[in-house]
């Protein structure tokens, strides 16, 4: 039998992971284990990676965040990328992506491996095509050895395009933006070239093989998402989420953890149906959805047309939120974007449980409430989400110590301030006592993701990207969404 999560958690062991994970999520070890037995939540955890405190991604869980990091063949450096890693992590991220393209690979993944506190994915067909010269050039041997050594390396989690197939190609033609994931078209490449099935779907069992010696998890990537609102849940979609559902099963037989991931562009009228379709189909395995984009026409801010149906992914049941920056579509995102992309998904994410009525959920919201309602700006500001922002922010017009103090801020002005004049009414008539009601978040039901501070991991381990000086000028990363 496999040495993996889902295999101990089927013989109906508690593994140290799933104790710690009950203790994040302030949940009963029991449950966790439950759920990951029956494959609708996923602990990527791999033995080799030491530095990691174990977290989950499923639908009953509290709603994950994945950033992506990764050097192109114009940058960088290790000590770059363990910056990356720890921004990331700073700004709340529960996983991160290594979609490095460029030089080092080996080197940059061990290093992220070792100091990362999160679990780390990465897209191993990347690595494969520059090893080969070509996306062409790729053979099942090379992509089995690359997967192997990924997961030696102690990777937590890959994506695996296997759910593409030749059949699905035609399908694609009349799209408007025909296939926009950079795994899939590199597979529909090579199928075109070599007149053969997809090489991942080939060799599907193999890999199975190897994720179960090493606990790795499957993120089986949805090669045919829509890039665009035009395509969304077309035909091709649909037909790869049907080859991803027996994929899941596959997985499974072989005690081998899945999750699946989705698109991509969708109109919000339609999210709610891709999240209930997947997990349909895919025996409620995690949805691990790419925003979606509710919209095509902002480039500049697609952070927040990404969040939107994010947020309402998160509602409808997604597991886990991959962020967008605003710099999708554009260029390779820096600090600044990086810490824009996180903050849009991390508000979408905790929306969504809120929306669910995850225990303890809106008690941050309630104690932040409640900050705000009396005037206790250095508490709201350590509250907030992104204290340093509030903070900046509220300085910008009024900076001096007495205005931390104030009832009116610089928005409506005292004359104008509703709350002061709202208090000062009800003080009148004798009905301010409500607020003596304090929220205690230390007593909070909620999981640790739904409580202030985010970015709670040891981060000594790496070094600072000069995270409190500049935003924006030290760290840019690699292409985020486009694996
Ligand atoms: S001035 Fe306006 S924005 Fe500022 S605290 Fe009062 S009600 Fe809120």
């Amino acid at each position: 039998m496999a040495n993996t999560q889902i295999a101990a958690a089927r013989e109906g062991t508690v593994t140290e992971e799933m104790k710690r994970v009950a203790e994040r999520e302030n949940r009963d070890p029991a449950f966790v284990r439950e759920q990951v037995a029956e494959g609708q939540a996923v602990i990527p955890a791999n033995r080799n990676h030491h530095a990691l405190d174990a977290m989950i991604i499923g639908s009953e869980f509290s709603t994950k965040v994945n950033a992506n990091i990764g050097n192109s063949e114009t940058t960088s450096d290790l000590e770059t990328e363990l910056e990356k890693l720890h921004t990331a992590v700073h700004y709340g991220a529960d996983t991160v992506m290594d979609l490095g393209t460029g030089s080092d690979l080996d080197e940059i993944r061990e290093a992220h491996v070792e100091h990362s506190p999160v679990p780390i994915g990465t897209v191993p067909l990347y690595e494969a095509v520059k090893q080969a010269g070509g996306p062409e050039e790729i053979t099942t041997e090379l992509l089995l050895e690359v997967i192997e050594k990924q997961a030696e390396q102690g990777v937590d989690y890959m994506t695996i395009h296997a759910g593409i197939l030749a059949e699905h190609l035609p399908l694609t033609d009349g799209r408007k933006t025909g296939i926009v994931s950079r795994g899939g078209s590199i597979v529909a490449k090579w199928m075109e070239e070599n007149g053969e099935q997809n090489p991942l779907f080939q060799v599907y069992d193999e890999i199975c093989s190897i994720f179960a010696e090493h606990d790795v998890t499957f993120s089986l990537g949805d090669s045919l998402r829509p890039g665009s609102l035009a395509d969304a849940c077309d035909e091709a979609q649909y037909a790869e989420l049907d080859t991803l559902g027996e994929l899941t099963r596959r997985a499974w037989e072989y005690d081998v953890q899945v999750m699946v991931e989705g698109p991509g562009h969708v109109p919000m009228h339609k999210v709610a149906e891709n999240v209930e379709r997947q997990q349909e189909v895919c025996d409620g395995a995690p949805f691990y959805v790419l925003g979606p984009l509710v919209t095509d026409i902002a480039p500049g801010y697609d952070h927040i047309t990404s969040a939107i149906g994010a947020a309402m992914a998160a509602q409808a049941g997604a597991a886990m939120l991959c962020y967008v920056t605003p710099k999708e579509h554009l260029g390779l995102p820096d600090e600044a974007d990086v810490r824009d992309g996180l903050a849009a998904y991390r508000i979408a994410a905790h929306s969504g449980d809120v929306a669910n009525g995850l225990p303890g959920a809106r008690d941050w919201d309630d104690a932040l409430s409640e900050a705000r309602y009396t005037f206790d700006w250095r508490e709201q500001f350590n509250l907030a989400l992104d204290p340093d922002r509030a903070r900046e922010y509220h300085d910008q017009t009024l900076p001096g110590d007495n205005y931390k103090e104030a009832r009116f801020c610089s928005m409506c002005g005292v004359e104008f301030c509703s709350m002061r004049i709202d208090q000062d009414a009800r003080d009148a008539d004798g009905e301010m006592n409500h607020l003596e009601t304090q929220t205690d978040l230390e007593a909070s039901a909620a999981a640790e993701v739904n409580l202030p501070p985010v970015g709670t991991h040891d981060t000594s381990a790496t070094p600072d990207g000069g995270l409190d000086d500049d935003p924006g000028e030290d760290v840019s990363l690699e292409t985020p969404s486009n694996d």
